[in-house]
């Protein structure tokens, strides 16, 4: 990957420049390990790009989410608030995919304090609303693949995710960058199609 947002050096460590014949066993180990990391963070940012997709079939906004749990897909979510009203008549305003994902965790069963050990995977920086909700959960990595410009919680309009002002609770561990172009397009795709029918 050309523009990984991956920093391999961190990885290697400077002890490879202090002990050359000890690094020269570990750098291949190091390498693969990194690959084994990348290749497991591509796959789940497929299945949160196939949310995405499922989010454009049904006409909302191509985001999606997936939350990873031991090594399983244990909630996805995608956008569903393009229906303003549920049938109780309640708003759907705040149906991010992060959220849909985890109130769907909630109601199978899993304890809040599930969060703390898993990662979340989804297609576009998580907003304000879902940044807070994140870190209040204590998600141990959250990877993303493009910025959220306007609305964005973790860097681009506020930066919740670690910003000790808005909330006691631990910094959260983003990375972004992942599936980049693939979550543009969607979203690309979408709004070229609103502008589409909005002209007929
Ligand atoms: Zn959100």
């Amino acid at each position: 990957m050309a523009d990984s947002p991956f920093d391999a050096a961190q990885f290697l460590g400077p002890e490879s420049a202090q002990c050359p014949d000890e690094a020269a066993n570990s750098l291949p180990a190091a390498r693969s390990a990194l690959d084994e990391q990348q290749t497991r963070i591509a796959r789940w940012m497929r299945e949160a790009l196939a949310c995405a997709e499922d989010a454009y079939e049904h006409a909302e906004v191509p985001v999606g989410c997936v939350i990873v749990h031991e090594e399983q897909i244990i909630g996805r979510g995608r956008n569903e608030t393009n229906a303003m009203l549920d049938a109780s008549g309640r708003l759907r305003a705040t149906r991010h995919a992060e959220l849909v994902a985890i109130d769907r965790i909630l109601a199978s069963g899993y304890a809040a304090s599930v969060f703390r050990d898993c990662d979340l995977y989804v297609t576009v920086e998580p907003c304000v609303m879902c940044a807070s909700a994140l870190r209040q959960l204590r998600f141990r990595n959250v990877y993303f693949g493009c910025r959220n410009d306007r609305f964005g919680g973790c860097g681009s309009v506020l930066s919740i995710h670690d910003n000790l002002a808005y909330s006691a609770d631990p910094p959260l561990r983003i990375h972004e960058g992942y599936a980049r172009e693939e979550a543009v397009l969607w979203l690309r795709r979408f709004y070229l199609r609103e502008n589409d029918s909005g002209e007929r």
